[in-house]
């Protein structure tokens, strides 16, 4: 293990992941406090918003676009509770790399997972705590290919999966609703 290499690569991770959420942080304006959560905009025109949960910039909610969607800051406000499995996993991911580049093909696979999960846990965050599910317009697709697609390629487990009733009990893992969608 190349120890220079490793710490080299975590401060690598550490600036790139603060910056990126001081310049959300900084960019947006506040235009209201919910407790000790910081609502902000950034406006983008994307419906959309980013929880900030990295050392330096924590319990604040970023809107993508003006209209501060109450639905969406339910999920988000799921996300300031979670401890933030992606920003620690890349870490480890920086560290370990040195022994052998080859560790990054499933550390995407593990990253990928702990991504859902976390989606998911504010999804149910959400539902518990206001009653709250995700809804959308988006049809499943017939296609197996594009139902992968939405899977690996999506932040969030894909929309049609999202409105499902299985989905928000807490005991049916995601990889069995993932097996389902593609099997079904
Ligand atoms: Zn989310």
């Amino acid at each position: 293990m190349d120890w220079f290499l490793s710490l080299f690569n975590i401060i690598l991770v550490l600036v790139f992941y603060e910056v990126f959420h001081g310049i959300l942080y900084y960019k947006s304006r506040e235009v209201k406090r919910e407790g000790r959560i910081s609502v902000r905009v950034l406006n983008i025109n994307e419906e959309n918003a980013v929880t900030l949960n990295s050392i330096f910039f924590r319990n604040t909610i970023v809107f993508l676009s003006n209209k501060i969607d109450e639905k969406i800051l339910t999920h988000e406000e799921g996300h300031t509770k979670q401890f933030n499995y992606i920003y620690a996993f890349l870490i480890a991911v920086a560290a370990l790399l040195s022994i052998s580049t080859l560790l990054a093909i499933p550390a995407i696979l593990v990253g990928k997972f702990l991504l859902w999960k976390m989606e998911r846990d504010a999804d149910l965050y959400a539902y518990t705590k206001y009653n709250i599910k995700y809804e959308s317009v988006a049809e499943r697709p017939k296609s197996k290919i594009d139902r992968i697609k939405a899977w690996v390629f999506d932040t969030h487990p894909p929309d049609w999966v999202r409105e499902k009733e299985e989905y928000y009990e807490k005991k049916i893992s995601l990889i069995k609703l993932f097996i389902q969608d593609l099997t079904s």
